[in-house]
């Protein structure tokens, strides 16, 4: 199933709805409740863990040379930064959906009179 597409009506899902709502996203099309799978959401974790390293590391050389009362928070703060915004992106790229446990909306069901216009 490619990124972001809904497992039961295969409808595309925003991008910034799948980072912004991961918890509680729901089909546009077919109402069915959504969630990202276990994979997804590792891969992105470790891909945002990974820049988040190269960004400790590389800011770390940068300012090794200039020492200052404050030269440690860079490395944290910029490695941070790195951290959530690769994590979130990777998300919203590489997202696969799935449907949760919890929806009890029937399978294949086209609901889409319920969608305003
Ligand atoms: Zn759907």
């Amino acid at each position: 199933m490619a990124a972001r597409h809904c497992p039961n009506c295969g409808a595309v899902m925003p991008a910034g709805k799948v980072a912004a709502d991961s918890y509680e996203l729901v089909c546009a099309n077919c109402q069915h409740l959504l969630g990202i799978s276990e994979l997804s959401r590792n891969l992105a974790a470790f891909a945002g863990l990974a820049a988040g390293a190269i960004t400790w590391w590389m800011v770390t050389l940068r300012f090794a040379t200039e020492p200052g009362a404050l030269g440690w928070v860079w490395p944290a703060f910029l490695a941070y930064l790195a951290t959530s915004a690769v994590a979130a992106l990777t998300l919203m790229f590489a997202a696969t959906l799935e449907l949760r446990a919890d929806d009890l909306t029937p399978q294949h069901e086209n609901v889409t009179h319920r969608i305003p216009h």
